[in-house]
């Protein structure tokens, strides 16, 4: 029985309920008075219920699906502006005890080389990664009790928070750990992570029990609960994904939806962000053999229907995505994406070869960060390396208070600006830094607020002087 309240996985994520929300925007498709509704809707930027968005993805009316990309651009630019910001994964173990049968590090593949980060290495990874101009981080390691303990994720995040080198730092690190319970999400949340990251691979309960034939996430319900132990654990900010491929796009697309919904109708605050992986070529991994594979065209409509769905949701694109399709999804809504990335334990230091991949996936997008960042600036989009917020106090329903006022726009631009000219000084190509810095005195004329463009005037002189790490 369907109840966003309730906390067991079967009953907020309802099978017969997603099945009836698909079968009902099959049947409204083409019902131009209803999409024109759910449209208007969407457009007043306070959401829509997955059954509202559900008609949408389905809309086989191409004037409207042209109106509802125009509504996702405009809906991230009233809440965010042109910001997008940055960060990179770093992996620290592939020791994995699950068998998820489309990730490479599946306890049962013997090719791979499996590798733990030292301190001493996290330390090199860390140093290599902000010598790039990295400030935000996704902590990656495979679930393993006696390999990656809780205890030594802590002391990675300890090591990653106390390196300071030449003008760098790791300001706030997200975590990608699996599933656990409410004690260590506690202990997460005192070593002062940002986000806590877990995605839920397939909504599908039968399919996800198939893809996840043996090991501690082969649990259903233990898996997809474990936001809300996060939240218990007072891990206010939570990071929702699937993995686009697994299972029927729609029905993945409705029932996370319906776990947005879930999160707010019990904690009072839906996720702080939502990621759309697709399956990506690993070793020992063929995507083409699973059969729910998604064109970018579809790709493109799935990210335009979560923005107008969740307009305060941050929304993050990989590298596992090409330049061409990130290019085709910035303008829908993306807020976050990773630049320069390594998917392999170690690769930030050192690049493995060719023939020892341990790489989690294959990279799409090559490019280097300073490359990235060129490249959004050429695209009018601001690249930020802002971690203001949490540091600031601002997460869970204080962040989201904020945001669904559009106030946080106010924070997010000038941050934008300083984080930017952070990185100009101190890490870009002349080119990349000229472009920059013009692009700075013309964002700046943006600020509506005097006494806040004053003040972020006053902060990039002290930067360009030296100082670092100034926020609003
Ligand atoms: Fe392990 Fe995560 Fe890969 Fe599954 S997806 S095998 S849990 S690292
Ligand atoms: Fe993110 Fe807050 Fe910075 Fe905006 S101000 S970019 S929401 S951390």
């Amino acid at each position: 029985m369907y109840n966003p309240q309730s906390l067991r996985a079967d009953e907020f994520i309802d099978h017969s309920e997603v099945l009836d929300t698909l079968s009902y925007a099959t049947e409204h498709a083409r019902d131009a008075e209803l999409i024109d509704s759910i449209i208007a809707k969407a457009a007043q930027k306070k959401g829509l219920t997955h059954r509202e968005a559900s008609v949408l993805l389905a809309c086989e009316l191409p004037e409207k699906v042209e109106q509802v990309y125009r509504l996702a651009n405009q809906i991230k630019h009233d809440f965010y502006g042109n910001r997008i910001v940055m960060f990179a994964p770093l992996y620290l173990s592939n020791h994995c005890i699950n068998s998820c049968v489309y990730c490479p590090y599946h306890s049962q593949n013997k090719n791979i080389a499996r590798k733990k980060l030292s301190q001493e290495e996290v330390a090199r990874e860390v140093i290599a990664l902000q010598d790039m101009g990295h400030k935000r981080l996704a902590l990656e390691a495979g679930e393993h009790p006696t390999m990656n303990p809780i205890e030594y994720i802590l002391e990675c995040i300890k090591t990653i928070y106390s390196i300071k080198h030449k003008n760098g730092a790791i300001r706030r690190v997200n975590v990608n750990i699996a599933a656990t319970t409410v004690e260590e999400y506690v202990m997460l949340k005192d070593a002062g992570i940002g986000t806590y990251i877990l995605f839920q691979e397939t909504y599908h309960k039968q399919s996800y029990e198939k893809l996840h034939p043996a090991g501690p996430k082969h649990d259903y319900a233990w898996h997809t609960e474990a936001m809300d132990r996060a939240m218990q654990g007072g891990i206010d900010d939570v990071g929702l994904g699937v993995l686009f491929g697994l299972e029927g796009y729609r029905y993945e697309f409705a029932a996370l939806l319906m776990h947005a919904e879930h999160l707010e109708a019990v904690h009072g605050v839906g996720p702080h962000t939502i990621s759309v992986p697709r399956i990506r070529r690993a070793d020992d991994i063929n995507p083409d053999v699973f059969d729910n594979g998604i064109s970018d065209d579809t790709f493109a409509r799935i990210c335009a229907c979560i923005r107008v769905s969740v307009p305060y949701t941050g929304m993050i694109v990989s590298t596992r995505e090409s330049k061409a399709v990130r290019e085709k999804v910035l303008p829908l809504g993306i807020s976050q994406i990773s630049g320069g990335s390594r998917t392999s334990v170690g690769g930030y230091y050192e690049p493995e070869p060719e023939e020892d991949n341990s790489a989690q996936f294959d990279v799409s997008d090559r490019r280097t960060l300073d490359e990235v960042v060129r490249w959004l600036m050429e695209q009018g989009h601001v690249p930020s390396f802002c971690t203001a917020c949490y540091r600031e106090g601002r997460t869970g329903d204080r962040f989201m208070s904020l945001c669904k006022s559009q106030q946080i726009l106010n924070c997010c631009h000038p941050n934008a600006l300083l984080t930017l000219k952070e990185y100009l000084q101190d890490y870009a190509s002349p080119q990349t830094r000229q472009m920059g810095l013009a692009m700075i005195e013309q964002e700046l004329k943006k600020i509506p607020s005097d006494k806040v463009r004053n003040k972020a005037v006053e902060y990039l002189a002290a930067i360009e002087s030296g100082q670092r790490d100034f926020r609003f």
